[in-house]
């Protein structure tokens, strides 16, 4: 990294931007540099992006798989899954992210930092090496510790989660890191002239690292332990963990039904992986219950009831249904949940059905529900604050004046 901060790259300046029209620099083999790019290039555990590259002449266009990223020579070079005969520098393309595989990424990231945050706090253990795979951390720490101990960890990393605190990136000269933050870091120094720092708000973490992250901690939705072996740790990242999870319990109901003396201690196992999963979803009911408890404080007055439109996109269906009865009586609520779900919730004479019913005569939208509680599914393209103006003029026009 040279010293020039407007040549920052994006994946650090934006890191939720997931396409980009750049140009070319330099073509070796089938191997391409751009003059900016979204693609980060691994490292530090974290593997480099994918994606596309489309480049359009005229009336045709031709797409290029960017099956790897890496840095040599100074640049970024995006390396694509065949030959671009079509391709020379100076010309204009397109880039698109992987998405799913690099937001992933950024949710198992930020919780490695949690992780190695805590487990230095509790037991003075230092991380060695951490490797990510899409919803996948892979830990290696200076200590053994036993099951019981991560499990505490787990526990204040998945509290830590539900609190929904801010993921910060601060980017400073050698010089200033050196005056204002050299001894607040946790784990490895930085030489380099631009230093890259990510703090964890909420648990005032501050580490070097320069790559990618979420912004807010509630995105990572709770992390769960696979498995244990030496000072080897491998945890699972949201729905995942979720899912492992589950498996596991069904696994412990057929073995229940199977054997007659009972593993105790791997049924014992099992079982506080689950209930450790638990908390983290009770932690987010929580989380969320008290939002809805406080929403008259941000809502507006449409005609007799309290309006509002909520963005929460690690919040799903589940969740919301049990953090309803917090929500008091008159209110209207949009909520842009996870997988662009919006949900439409109401404690006003307003239902939440009929407002679904008009949404869907202008557009054709799957979804449905009832009085109290609709659903509808977002196309990924679709600008959610038109459809909020949309549906705030129903919510109005379907009261009596
Ligand atoms: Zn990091």
């Amino acid at each position: 990294m040279n010293g020039n901060l407007a040549e920052l790259p994006l994946y650090w300046k934006a890191p939720y931007q997931t396409t980009l029209i750049t140009e070319i620099i330099d073509i070796k083999e089938n191997n391409v540099a751009l003059k900016q790019t979204i693609f980060y290039p691994g490292g530090g555990g974290q593997p480099c992006d994918e994606g596309i590259l489309e480049f359009r002449n005229g009336e045709s266009s031709e797409e290029f798989r960017i099956i790897s990223t890496y840095k040599e020579d100074g640049k970024i070079w995006h390396k694509l899954g065949h030959k671009g005969n079509s391709l020379s520098p100076g010309q204009q393309v397109l880039l698109k992210l992987d998405w799913e595989k690099r937001y992933s990424l950024m949710r198992a990231h930020t919780a490695q930092h949690l992780f190695s945050h805590f487990i230095k706090k509790k037991f003075d253990c230092e991380t060695l090496k951490a490797n990510f795979e899409p919803f996948t951390i892979d830990i290696e720490v200076d200590k053994e510790l036993s099951a019981e101990n991560v499990f505490e960890v787990l526990s204040d990393v998945n509290l830590a989660i539900s609190k929904n605190s801010k993921v910060n990136s601060i980017i400073i000269s050698q010089e200033e890191y050196q005056q204002k933050y050299r001894n607040k870091i946790r784990g490895k120094d930085s030489k380099e002239d631009i230093v890259r720092l990510i703090e964890i708000e909420e648990i005032d973490d501050l580490v070097c690292c320069g790559g990618t992250h979420v912004d807010n901690l509630l995105e990572i939705q709770g992390i769960i332990l696979q498995e244990l072996k030496h000072n080897k740790i491998k945890l699972l990242i949201g729905e995942h963990g979720l899912s492992y999870a589950n498996k596991q319990r069904d696994y412990v109901i057929q073995l229940e039904k199977i054997t007659t003396k009972k593993n105790d201690k791997l049924i014992s196992v099992i079982k506080n992986r689950f209930e450790d999963y638990i908390r983290v979803n009770d932690a987010l009911v929580e989380t969320l219950s008290l939002i809805f408890k406080n929403i008259k404080q941000s809502t507006e007055a449409v005609k007799n009831l309290n309006y509002t439109n909520l963005k929460l996109q690690n919040v799903n269906r589940e969740t919301i249904i049990n953090s309803i009865k917090s929500i008091p009586p008159g209110v209207f609520i949009t909520l842009l949940g996870y997988n662009n779900i919006l949900y439409f919730i109401s404690t006003s004479d307003v239902s939440s059905a009929d407002v679904v019913k008009k949404l869907q005569e202008t557009n054709n939208y799957k979804g449905g529900g009832n009085q109290k509680f609709a659903q509808i599914k977002l196309e990924e393209t679709e600008k959610i604050e038109e459809i909020e103006k949309k549906i705030r003029q129903i919510v109005e026009n379907l009261q009596p004046s």
